[in-house]
């Protein structure tokens, strides 16, 4: 696992499914694919209607897994505005989830999330990625590098969900934000995910 400024992750979904790489067999296709977070899971899941039965329930499809690339960037932006944008999933606690949120995370720093534009709150964040930690199921922030464990594997974009896993529609949690970061914080990403890029370069 490479994680790169990222901590180790031991949270329940982890700990249930024995961490990452997670591949999966997608009996609908009969195709192998190595889930990777923020990269059309929900989606994958739901319109292939995977359930734990067929985690860890590989066949020999006699094709190379499945694996989702998004562009680091764009990725990164997708999970920060779960996180700590107002309307984000992850934002605030919910009764049933007992997991960090983005209010908590920023209080924890001695902010007041509500108080910082977003921008403010990609600066502190980005200043801050090593404290993520198993409270905010720190592996949705994990290089994507760290989502599979051999080369024999067929990339495809997120563009190509659909006819890849024959499935409608593509499930939009996120409402539509007009939110970029700055150029300095785009750069700062991308050093982050320098991995990616290195690895994934060429092969999309
Ligand atoms: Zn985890």
């Amino acid at each position: 696992m490479a994680y790169g400024s990222f901590q180790n992750c031991n949270c329940a979904y982890c700990k249930r499914n024995g961490g990452f790489p997670r591949h999966v067999y997608v009996r609908t296709i009969n195709r192998n694919w190595f889930e990777t977070p923020k990269n059309g899971t929900v989606s994958i899941k739901w319109g292939c209607k995977l359930n734990r039965v067929d985690v860890h329930a590989m066949n020999n499809t006699g094709k190379p897994s499945i694996v989702v690339y998004r562009d680091p960037v764009d990725r990164f932006r997708s999970t920060f505005l779960h996180y700590f944008h107002e309307d984000g999933l992850r934002y605030k606690s919910k009764p049933e989830k007992d997991f960090g949120n983005g209010i908590e995370f920023f209080n924890n720093l001695n902010y007041k999330i509500e108080e910082l534009s977003l921008h403010e709150r990609a600066e502190i964040l980005l200043e801050n990625l090593k404290k993520l930690d198993t409270r905010f199921e720190v592996h949705h922030w994990w290089p994507q590098v760290d989502f599979f464990n051999t080369d024999d594997i067929e990339i495809i974009p997120m563009s190509k969900i659909n006819e890849t896993f024959n499935i409608k529609a593509i499930l939009n949690q996120q409402k539509k934000v007009d939110f970029e970061f700055t150029n300095e914080q785009k750069n700062v990403i991308m050093g982050v995910y320098t991995i990616d890029y290195d690895w994934f370069e060429g092969k999309i």
